[in-house]
């Protein structure tokens, strides 16, 4: 039997990694291709995307897949969504392994917006230095607010540049630790940051730099996902598995 999981985040690294170990089912772990140089995944990848929902269907079809595994990030909603709709389809026994967000601690100074227009005029318009946590392909609408000065770290350079005057680049992977957040901050200076309420650890350290140094936060609201079957962790992502391929060991699949 085989597994398709459609990954990009940590988790569905881990979790390809663990089921690869197993020895008795295939594993097939997805990328979209968004990075120049992924890190290794442990396990047998492809690359690209399927040509939506139904180039997904056919896929799974073509490679005799027994499970789907929506492993994404919680902001990558159009995959996810055709996850849902090729499970559907095909009949797949289905599982969104999904991340719980990060918690407002009460202290934390966070204001939720629906998109980068909103982030923007939450900057307001007086110029201040601005961390943009965000992907390399949501950025550019910063370029409407050009009287800040923005900090933008990424895997791969931005491409094309901002065009914006101010602006400092620093490509990096992570995860970014506490500290290194914090130096990072207090190194450029920062007043205010737009992020994502991605969850997980390896993003943390800009939350809890934030709010060791006062600094507010603008932050993208998660887009509605699928309401599928979903686990909030590797390990009962790998409890579900097990299940799953019992299940499809008796029915002879
Ligand atoms: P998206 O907007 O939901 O998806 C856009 C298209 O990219 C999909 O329709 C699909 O193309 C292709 N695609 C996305 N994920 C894929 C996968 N794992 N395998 C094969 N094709 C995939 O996705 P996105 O937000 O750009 O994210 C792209 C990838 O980066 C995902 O794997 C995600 O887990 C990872 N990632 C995203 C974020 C984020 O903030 N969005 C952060 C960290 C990592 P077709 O329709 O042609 O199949």
């Amino acid at each position: 039997m085989k597994i398709l999981i459609l990954g990009g985040t940590t988790e569905a690294r881990e979790l390809a990694g663990r089921l690869c170990k197993r020895g008795d089912i295939g594993v097939i772990l997805s990328l979209a291709g968004r990075t120049a140089r992924p890190r290794d995944q442990g396990a047998p990848t492809r690359v690209g995307g399927f040509g939506g929902a139904v180039g997904l269907a056919r896929y799974l079809r073509q490679e005799n897949i027994s499970i789907l595994i929506d492993a994404t990030h919680p902001y990558a909603a159009t995959i996810s969504a055709n996850a849902a709709d090729a499970a559907s389809e095909t009949g797949l026994p289905f599982l969104a392994l999904r991340r719980a967000p990060w918690e407002n601690l009460g202290g934390d100074d966070w204001r939720e917006v629906e998109n980068a227009a909103e982030a923007i005029a939450a900057l307001g318009v007086a110029r201040c230095c601005v961390f943009l946590a965000l992907g390399r392909q949501e950025v550019a609408p910063f370029t409407n607010a050009p009287q800040h000065t923005y900090l933008v770290r990424s895997v791969d350079p931005i491409d094309p540049p901002l065009a914006v005057p101010n602006v400092t680049y620093v490509t990096a992977r992570g995860p970014f630790s506490e500290a290194d957040d914090r130096e990072l901050l207090e190194q450029h200076r920062i007043e205010k940051i737009v992020a994502k309420n991605s969850g997980g650890d390896a993003s943390y350290g800009k939350i809890a730099a934030a709010r060791t140094l006062g600094i507010p936060l603008i932050m993208l609201r998660r887009p509605v996902l699928p309401d599928v079957h979903s686990a909030a962790s590797v390990e009962d992502a790998l409890a579900w598995c097990d299940h799953a391929l019992t299940t499809a060991a008796s029915r002879g699949v």
